[in-house]
This record gives C-alpha cells, sequence and structure tokens, in this order.
C-alpha cells in the first residue's frame, strides 16, 4: 500500500487498500454509501468543474447550478477537491466514522481465512495531502520515510500513522498546522476527520493490534 494522506479517512494504507481495494465493485459502493456530497448554492458559480471530474455522470448544471443526483452518486467525494469555490461539502462528522467502521469490517473479510498467510508493505514515500487515485499529486508533507513489513494490518497503520506524525512536516504544502515532529500531521491537513476511527475498529473487530514494535532494518 501507498501510505498517504485521505480526505475520507484521514490516511489511506493496509486498512484502506484491504477494506476497499480488496471488495467488489458493489463493496466498494456500499462503503461510500454514507457520503453523498451538497452543493451550497451560494458559492456554486456554475463552472462544471466537478461535472467533468465526476466518472459516475451524477453531477448536473441546472439553472447555473451545480446539482448532484444521489441515485447515480458513489461517494468517491472527488468533486469536493475539484471545486475551486469549496460549494460541495460532506457531513464529515456523520459520515467519515462510519465509512471507516466500514471498511475496517471489509478489510476483516478480504483476510479471513487467510491466518498466517498474509503479508502486509506500506510505502511511505510522496505522502500527498490526498488519496493516490487522482490523476495529480499535491506536495508531500513530509519527506520520503521508508517501507514498513508487518503481518498485522492494524499495527502497520498505526506505526506508520506514528512515523509520519513524529517526522516533521514540510513547509509550503497541503499541511496547514502540526508540522512540528508529534504534531497530528492527518489532521493538520483534513482537520474535520478523526483518522484514529478506522485503527480503533479495527482492533475491536479483532483485525489486529495496535500495539507494535519497531524494528528497523
Ligand atoms: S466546481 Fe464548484 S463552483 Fe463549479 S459548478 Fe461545481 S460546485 Fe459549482
Ligand atoms: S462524490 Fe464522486 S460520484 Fe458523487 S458526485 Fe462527487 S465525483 Fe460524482
Amino acid at each position: 500500500s501507498h501510505f498517504k494522506c485521505h480526505e475520507l479517512t484521514g490516511f489511506g494504507g493496509t486498512l484502506k487498500n484491504l477494506g476497499m481495494g480488496c471488495s467488489s465493485r458493489s463493496g466498494k459502493m456500499q462503503q461510500h454509501s454514507t457520503v453523498a456530497p451538497k452543493v451550497a448554492e451560494k458559492f456554486c458559480t456554475g463552472c462544471a468543474v466537478c461535472l467533468k471530474s465526476c466518472a459516475h455522470a451524477a453531477i448536473a448544471i441546472i439553472e447555473g447550478k451545480a446539482q448532484v443526483d444521489p441515485a447515480a452518486c458513489v461517494g468517491c467525494g472527488r468533486c469536493i477537491t475539484s471545486c475551486l469555490t469549496k460549494a460541495i461539502t460532506i457531513q464529515w462528522n456523520e459520515s467519515a466514522p462510519l465509512v471507516m467502521r466500514k471498511m475496517g469490517e471489509y478489510a476483516k473479510g478480504a483476510v479471513f481465512g487467510k491466518g498466517g498467510k498474509t503479508l502486509f508493505l506500506n510505502f511511505i514515500t510522496q505522502v500527498s495531502p490526498a488519496c493516490d487515485c487522482y490523476g495529480h499529486a499535491d506536495a508531500p508533507i513530509v519527506n520520503d520515510i521508508g517501507i514498513c513489513a508487518s503481518t498485522d494490518p492494524v499495527a502497520i497503520d498505526q506505526a506508520c500513522a506514528d512515523l509520519v506524525n513524529n517526522a516533521r512536516g514540510n513547509q509550503d504544502t497541503a499541511l496547514a498546522s502540526g508540522h512540528e515532529p508529534g504534531g497530528d500531521k492527518f489532521r493538520g491537513v483534513h482537520p474535520k476527520i478523526d483518522w484514529e476511527v478506522q485503527l480503533e475498529h479495527g482492533e475491536k473487530i479483532g483485525l489486529g493490534s495496535r500495539q507494535y514494535e519497531l524494528v528497523r532494518l
């Protein structure tokens, strides 16, 4: 997994790649289904940039304002990052924790029955402020740290989150706060996302442990 920040889950690593990456198309949609963006009309200029960014034809410009069709929207969140006037928003406090919990359940399904046969690798390189599925990548918020390996999907993400947080944040990037070593880098980019939910839930459902021992090679 490429370890980076993420606009829905704070960060994306092994848990996200297991939960989202290993699920079926309908599984991905089920996980995202609680995320339906809304357009604040007073900020919308009708520029149609969001319409072009949506791969699911879920946005139309009606009477000069963007409108999202909830039936067609899969909740990918891409339109949110494309809107320069920040007219598109999500009720993050309600939906982001739910997405992370669903992600953990799907991740558990992905490894079910494969005990002792799974190994996870996280690449903490080019730590972008948003998901790496976009066609662009903003400047990394910390310098490259290295590669982590573990048989525990929760422990590896916890260790990577700690390594990123303990690094010095890069200036002149999307990182708005927490530049000092130990500062919360993920909230420094996505302040409304409680990224620890995915780790807490992963541990709670028996997917792994947040405790780890870091062995440097
Ligand atoms: S990108 Fe933003 S401003 Fe442009 S049409 Fe979409 S919601 Fe409106
Ligand atoms: S969240 Fe994704 S699918 Fe829904 S309208 Fe925005 S870009 Fe389209």
